[in-house]
């Protein structure tokens, strides 16, 4: 018998000498290509790399080298596999189960094998090898969930009260302290929450809001040493930045709500007066600044025609003007600046051949209001169907069929929102299961709550605001691992 706590190989120790597993002689090894698509394949290249084994020196065997074409090809399998009607897409999950309990049992069939070319390619005694776990050790486990630290926040103009509670409230119920920076355009709501987290009592420190500048004072949040966390809320582009900055100074979290091209598909058997109202909402809504506006509607079509005259007909209930009267239901663009691209926007539309059924400019002189803009017989090539517009801009499509209507749907780099208006229960989840999107909305527009969570795929973003992910996101969680000498 193995003497025991000498030999520092776990469970083995405690097996008679006899009974302890053997390596496999291997002649030669087998598998040594590369592994695209259930098929062994040469490196395009041609090269190999010798893997050695660290006990002797020697060279084990040859193995082909992969570099970018091969990891092209290897992307394209794993791509054709995901795809909507693949095996794998379309496969339940206990026959997914299966599977893994399947190459479970393979492993352990080619145990001792594994263990062997293990061993030979890294040094390791081959007990430890074979006996990677700690099966036959009692331990108790807990986790805690910690606060994160110091947790970054910077916030766009949209929503400034809104979006900053969205990371207020979880990064504080978690415990984190927080410095925020308000959009440069729209400090004060945030400035005055402050003298509330006074008056409420919160520890000095706890709760910190630098208005400032994107370039200097959110930069210097994205790239501090001492932040743990950032979440970030705007466009795509300065998204990027965040991140990069985030992976070159601390490697701090980093969550990220950006830009959307949120389609909406209207197929024909909808109600179509809400179908009307609801989207309409969603693409005027706050004068069109909405990450999740409604910006691209495919509209089926036998009811296009129908669809965007009741479009109209709706808008000119729009009411533009002063937005401290209680009437106004459309107010200004935010800055000149933002004003400008979307008329630059719509103007592009005008030029590349999308008929404007609505509006189409600016409401008077020397002002920043904009008129609800609608735009019928928009192409998916055009620069108003490919860019965030953030402005009152509703684009409409045509489309025949709903595996058509799909494909455009998924086709743009962002993936934040979208809705599907039908009355038909089994097409609305289908189509909600193939839309790459973080939110998808059947028969509503902008329906968004504190439980339910909020994010983007694609360049829309990561990670989730909102409902119980988000408190996810402002933790940290520890193991602690106990073991148990007193064990029943
Ligand atoms: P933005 O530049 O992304 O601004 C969002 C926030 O980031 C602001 O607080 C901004 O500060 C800050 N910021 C800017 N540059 C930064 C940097 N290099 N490092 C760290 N923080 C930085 O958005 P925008 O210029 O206001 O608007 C441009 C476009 O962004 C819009 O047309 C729209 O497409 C998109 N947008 C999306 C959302 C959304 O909810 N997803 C919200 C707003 C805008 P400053 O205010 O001082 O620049
Ligand atoms: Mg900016």
């Amino acid at each position: 018998m193995a003497q025991r706590g000498t030999t520092r190989n776990g469970v083995a120790d405690k097996i008679p000498a006899s009974d302890l597993p053997q390596p496999v002689k291997i002649q030669q090894v087998r598998y040594t290509k590369i592994f695209i698509n259930n098929e062994w394949h040469t490196s395009a290249s041609g090269r190999t790399f010798p893997t050695r084994n660290p006990a002797t020196g020697d060279t084990i065997c040859e193995v082909q080298e992969a570099d970018k074409e091969d990891v092209d090809k290897a992307v394209a399998a794993a791509k054709a596999a995901m795809q909507l009607d693949s095996a794998w897409r379309k496969m339940e999950p206990p026959r997914r189960g299966r599977l893994l309990h399947k190459l479970a049992d393979l492993v352990e069939r080619d145990r001792k094998l594994l263990a062997t070319l293990e061993t030979l390619d890294t040094g390791k005694p081959f007990l430890q090898a074979f006996f990677t776990d700690l099966e036959d050790e009692t331990y108790l486990c807990l986790t805690r969930h910690e606060p994160i630290g110091i947790c970054g926040a910077i916030i766009p103009w949209n929503f400034p009260l809104l979006m900053l509670m969205w990371k207020l409230a979880p990064a504080l119920s978690c415990g984190n302290t927080v410095v925020i920076k308000p959009a440069e355009q729209t400090p004060l709501t945030a400035l005055h929450i402050g003298s509330l987290i006074k008056e409420a009592g919160f520890p000095p420190g706890v709760v910190n809001i630098i208005p400032g500048f994107g370039s200097t004072a959110g930069a210097a949040i994205a790239s501090h040493e001492g932040i743990d966390k950032v979440a970030f809320t705007g466009s795509t582009e300065v998204g990027q930045l965040i991140k990069e900055a985030a992976a070159k100074s601390n490697l701090k979290r980093v969550t990220l709500e950006l830009g959307g091209k949120n389609p909406c598909i209207v197929f024909a058997d909808c109600d179509l007066q809400m179908a009307v109202e609801e989207i309409q909402k969603g693409a005027f809504y706050n004068q069109g600044q909405c990450c999740t506006a409604a910006s691209r509607v495919f509209v089926q079509d036998r009811i296009y025609e129908e669809f965007v005259r009741r479009s109209i007909e709706n808008a000119k209930k729009i009411v533009i003007g002063d937005p401290l009267d209680p009437q106004t239901t459309h107010g200004p663009q935010i800055d000149q600046q933002q004003f400008e691209k979307i008329i630059g926007l719509i103007e592009s539309g005008k030029k590349e051949g999308a008929k404007l059924e609505y509006g189409g400019g600016a409401v008077g002189e020397k002002s920043l209001f904009i008129h609800p803009t609608i735009f019928s017989e928009v192409k998916d090539s055009m620069r108003i169907a490919k860019e965030e517009i953030f402005g009152p801009v509703l684009c409409i499509f045509s489309f025949k069929s709903k595996q058509e209507v799909i494909e455009r749907a998924n086709n743009s780099q962002y993936g934040l929102v979208s809705a599907v208006f039908t009355t038909s229960m089994d097409r609305a989840l289908s189509v909600s299961g193939a839309l790459e999107t973080g939110t998808v909305w059947i028969n509503c527009y902008n329906a968004m709550h504190v439980q339910t969570p909020f994010g983007g795929y694609k360049m829309s973003g990561n990670g989730r605001e909102l409902g119980e992910y988000a408190l996810a996101e402002y933790s940290e969680v520890k193991t602690v691992t106990f073991k148990m000498n007193d064990s029943m």
